[in-house]
């Protein structure tokens, strides 16, 4: 199979076109379309500090790179990476120096923040606290949870005026059908490509790969030969995000195109349903961050397990 756009020996066929690429033209392709949606959906403005989350994993490998080639032409733009450690025995070590090397070969300012820093424990003390308690909240709640949290404070603290991180199209689609399923619908209005209006407090987050399929950002990142971190978090386990993805990858095979549907259509609905919905944020009882409730999640779920500082 030779590649659609050169003579060069194809080592992908689109199901969506239909055409075949090699891996400079694949390479190319996604930069194009990832520079489209910057463009269509003006993510970034030409002033602005862009923070990007480096978890070490190739979506935010993939992210990290693509910006850095696409914004590094615009002299006012300025580039920084963040690596969240939370704090999980034997996981997460190579992926902080995987992100580091990687920052420094782009020569992009990198960061680390952990959560130890930011809530005084680690996330294996704050989830040893829960099961002491008896809390039903999981390990991966904790995480969630706590992980936006910093990246916020993180990102005011180095004055970013947008946060990108590596959502790609697949963890789009099933976060807007996890959000359906549960009837989450105050969620489903934050679900856009970027958020409907400004909040007080909260860096306005973008997700430049929302329309990049998971395989192509996994072939991204196998053709540019990115390190890539084996260990898998303890923590692991099959949550609904696993049926989900299973169900969606089962009805994509059938029906090419459906994850971009359930996205295309959530972009439309997101900001319809903000205005029915109107959540507004005010600071934090406890901690002054912005939150839609009294006392935020992240307090809330850290006061339940009496590790709140
Ligand atoms: S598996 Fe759960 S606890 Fe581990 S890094 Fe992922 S979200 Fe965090
Ligand atoms: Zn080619
Ligand atoms: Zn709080």
């Amino acid at each position: 199979m030779l590649c659609s756009f050169c003579s060069n020996q194809a080592v992908y066929r689109s199901p969506y076109s239909g055409q075949a690429f090699c891996a400079r033209c694949f390479k190319r392709n996604l930069e194009e379309r990832v520079r489209t949606v910057i463009n269509r959906h003006k993510l970034f403005e030409p002033h602005d500090h862009i923070l990007v989350a480096v978890s070490g994993g190739k979506d935010s490998l993939v992210l990290l790179n693509v910006l850095h080639k696409i914004e590094s032409r615009y002299t006012g733009v300025k580039l920084t990476a963040l690596t969240v450690d939370e704090g999980v025995k034997g996981y997460r070590v190579s992926g902080v120096e995987i992100a580091k090397e990687a920052s420094e070969k782009l020569g992009v300012e990198h960061h680390i923040v952990s959560f130890k820093e930011i809530y005084g424990y680690t996330l294996d003390e704050i989830y040893a606290k829960a099961l002491e308690k008896g809390s039903q909240l999981h390990a991966c709640t904790f995480c969630g949870v706590l992980r936006r949290k910093a990246l916020n404070l993180k990102a005011k603290e180095l004055g970013a005026t947008k946060l990108a991180t590596g959502h790609n199209l697949d963890d789009e689609a099933q976060t807007v059908l996890i959000n359906l399923l549960r009837g989450s619908v105050v969620r489903l209005a934050r679900l856009g490509v970027k958020p409907p209006r400004l909040w007080e407090g909260f860096v306005p987050r973008v997700k430049p790969l929302r329309y990049i399929p998971e395989r192509e950002v996994a072939l991204y990142a196998y053709l540019s030969g990115f390190k890539l971190y084996e260990e898998e978090c303890r923590y692991v386990r099959l949550s609904m995000r696993d049926e989900v993805r299973w169900m969606l990858n089962r009805l994509e095979a059938k029906h090419p195109g459906m994850k971009y549907a359930v996205v295309g259509a959530i972009d439309r609905l997101a900001p319809l349903i903000d205005k029915e919905v109107k959540v507004e944020v005010k600071p934090c009882r406890h901690c002054g961050e912005p939150t839609a409730r009294d006392i935020c999640r992240p307090c809330e779920v850290l006061e339940e397990v009496g590790v709140l500082s």
